[in-house]
Order: structure tokens, then sequence, then C-alpha cells
């Protein structure tokens, strides 16, 4: 059913679903608009569960079609148990989602996968984006598979290992002299100018629904069940709010019961605009970002005052994580979990400590953390965090034994 409308999330104004990422007059966000009547008919537990493992399998509830023969589709990925993790933190049940095993290794496969087929759509033969990182190595690798051209901006000065992974596809990268902010404004006011699909920006209204499809999963997953929190970092705050709309449309399906999950957001205290303003119960005012997390260092968020909304209506709360505490956290995911996570994981494990230390979430909640990128993007962030040692030693068992401190 394709979407033929979308509305201004703040004031409601109505435009033509084309390229259109903003409301021109007041510069909220635009949203698809779906016959919530019509899918309440066709979309079905059952049939979504004879869907492609894939997100693909929620494409009743996403505005753009399954690209033909969608080859390497994110979604689907492992939710697995984190026992020690829970009982260290004093928390019932921990469970990760481990979006790391998307095909660039972030969530942000989900959101490119719409996009880029909206972009195919509308005829758009350029794939561009502003990026923090992960965004970069998703739009590169899926401009690469569907042999068009990716043009890509992020801040000069990046993790070498982001660059690396945009760059091998084949893809042009500016870095520009810079925040994010900076970048971000340049790349506006250059889709302006072109004919071109940019993701993040004239394709936004689309791209931010492939995020929904963590929430549907979560759901799937735990037997068509919420559970009681869900623990996520914020950039733009994009994902943050996609999520909670995520649960909302399955409860408007009636595909699950009432419940909703309390959503915990996480920031690194360097770049906390979005955690600082729902602390001070104010709206949400730009900062310069100084952050070890660089794919969460968006200083002026888009969504960050609709992620404080969204964070109240559901009874949950925003947190600022140390900076010092973003590496300690993802040794500490990794050697209670074995789950090595960029930066961002050490800022939402960082939210589950804040949280459970807090008594906001506690021994009765079963809590989801999301895992939304890789730590071998981010390695020089554990650097010194790591407990495991690294010796050399010679190819001799007498002195192999005598270090093992075993006695033959
Ligand atoms: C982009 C990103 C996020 C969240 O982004 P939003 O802009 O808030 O949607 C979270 N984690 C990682 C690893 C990311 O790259
Ligand atoms: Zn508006």
């Amino acid at each position: 059913m394709p979407v033929e409308v979308l509305r201004c999330r703040v004031c409601e104004s109505e435009y033509p679903a084309v390229a259109n990422g903003i409301c021109v007059r007041c510069f909220g966000p635009l949203e698809p608009v779906y016959d919530w009547e019509a899918l309440a008919v066709t979309v079905t537990r059952a049939r979504i569960e004879a869907g492609p493992y894939s997100m693909w399998r929620y494409a009743d509830l996403l505005p753009a079609a399954p690209p033909e023969g969608a080859t390497s589709a994110p979604g689907w990925t492992p939710l697995v148990a984190a026992p020690r993790l829970a009982s260290l933190v004093g928390v019932g049940e921990v469970l990760l989602k481990l979006d790391t095993a998307n095909p660039t290794h972030s969530f942000k496969d989900r959101v490119v996968a719409v996009a880029a087929a909206k972009a195919r759509e509308f005829g758009l033969e350029t794939l561009s984006c502003t990026s923090t990182g992960n965004l970069a190595n998703a739009v590169a690798a899926r401009a690469a598979a569907e042999g068009i051209p990716a043009v890509i901006f992020c801040p000069a000065g990046l993790e070498p290992e982001k660059m690396l992974a945009t760059t091998v596809y084949g893809a042009r990268v500016y870095g520009v002299r810079g925040s994010y902010d900076d970048c971000s404004r340049l790349v506006s006011e250059l889709a302006g100018e072109l004919e071109w699909g940019f993701v993040n920006v004239n394709l936004r209204s689309y791209y931010a629904e492939g995020s929904k499809t963590l929430a549907f999963e979560l759901v799937e997953q735990l037997g068509w069940e919420v559970p009681d929190a869900v623990i996520c970092p914020i950039a733009s705050g994009a994902l943050f709010s996609k999520l909670w709309q995520g649960f909302e449309q399955f409860g408007r399906l009636g595909l699950i019961g009432e419940a909703r999950p309390r959503l915990y957001g996480g920031q690194a205290e360097g770049c906390a605009p979005v955690a600082d303003a729902f602390a001070e119960e104010r709206r949400v005012s730009p900062v310069r970002p100084n952050s070890i997390a660089r794919s969460l260092a968006i200083g002026n968020p888009a969504d960050g005052d609709l992620a404080i909304a969204t964070a109240r209506a559901s009874g949950g709360s925003i947190h600022a994580v140390p900076e010092d505490e973003v590496g300690q956290n993802m040794a500490l995911l990794a050697e209670s979990a074995g789950v090595f996570g960029e930066t961002a994981a050490g800022v939402t494990v960082g939210a589950l400590r804040a949280a459970a230390a807090r008594g906001e979430i506690g021994p009765t909640d079963r809590v989801v953390v999301l895992v939304t990128g890789t730590g071998l993007k981010t390695p020089q962030a554990v650097e010194g965090e790591a407990t495991g040692t690294l010796l050399e030693i010679e190819a001799d068992l007498d002195a192999l034994l005598e270090e093992l401190g075993v006695t033959a």
C-alpha cells in the first residue's frame, strides 16, 4: 500500500509524499501517513511470521516496497540473554539486541534500506548523507550493492576505522572541517541544489521509519510481548522516538496488548543536550560536542524535544554518562556478556547502570539493551580498559608450563 501523504509531527500540515524531510511551516519532522483501518485488517501476526527473516517482514508498516531480490537485507538481528551483566547491574533480566549483526555492523543499515528504496523509487541516482560514521558505512555499502555513486559528508577527524569502512565501498567522502552540526548545515544547503537522495535530509521522513523495525523485532522475538524497559542511545533522537512509535503502532493494530515498555535514553556527557534538557525540565538547546562517543555527537539534535516527550510519555528517563565511563562500560559489556559494542554501547550500558542505581529499573524488570554498533570500529575507546593480557612467548613447552605455573 503506497504512502501518499507526509504529515508534520508538530503542526500536522500535510504534504504530498515526495522527497521532502521537513515542514516548511514550522521546520518539524514529516512522517508518512498510513491507512490504519486497512492495515488493521491485513496485518496479522501470521502474515508477519510468514515474511522474510529481515526487516522487510514489516514492509506493510514501512513507506517503501522491499527492493527486488533484497540482498544482504538488514534486520532480524539476534536478541541474546546477558545474565552475568544483569546480576552485576542488579536488574532481573538483561537481553542484548545485537544490531552489530547488520551488514555494516550498526543499526544504520535499517534506516538506509528504507531511504535507498525510496531514492530508487524517486529516480534519485546518487546516494548521499551527513554522518557521524556509521551512516556513512551503511550508505556506501548500499550504493555499492546497487551500483550507484555515494557521496558522503562527515566531520573531519572521525575514527579511521569508520572512514576505511566507507571508502572501501568506493564512496567519495568529504571530511568537513567543523562539527557534525556544521557538516549537517552545509549538506542541508547542498540538498537544495542537487537532485540527490540525501538519506537523512530530503529522504529523512522515510529513513527514520526504518528504526521502528527494532521495536517490531523485539516484540516478535519476545513471543509477541513487550519488555519492561528498553535502553537506547540518543544522537538526533530519531531512533529513540521511532522506537516508541513502533510499539504504539503494533498496539494500534492489536498485535500486542496495552502494556508499553519504559524507554531510557543515554548520551555521553561531552554531548548531552537531550539528557541535560531532560534533567533541567526545559527545551533542548544546542551544545558544541566534545565526546569520545562520536557516533552520538550531534550538538543540535533534530528530534531532541521529541525524545524528551517520548521518555516522559513512556515513564522512562534520559541519562548523561560520564566520558571516562564510556570505555569502561564497553569493557564491562565485553567481559560480562561476550559482546564488543562501540562507544554508543558504552553509553547505553552507562544509562542501564544509572537507571538501575536510581531504582528506575530493578530486580523484577526484563530490560532490553540496544547494542547499535560494533566495538571494532572504535577500538581506541577501550585502550587501557581491557583486563585481558597479551604476552609473547617462545615456542617451547617447558618454558610455557613454567609460565602457566604447571609443574610436570
Ligand atoms: C546513529 C546512531 C544512533 C542513534 O541515532 P539517532 O540519530 O538518535 O537516531 C545510535 N547508535 C549508533 C551506533 C548510531 O550510529
Ligand atoms: Zn509543521
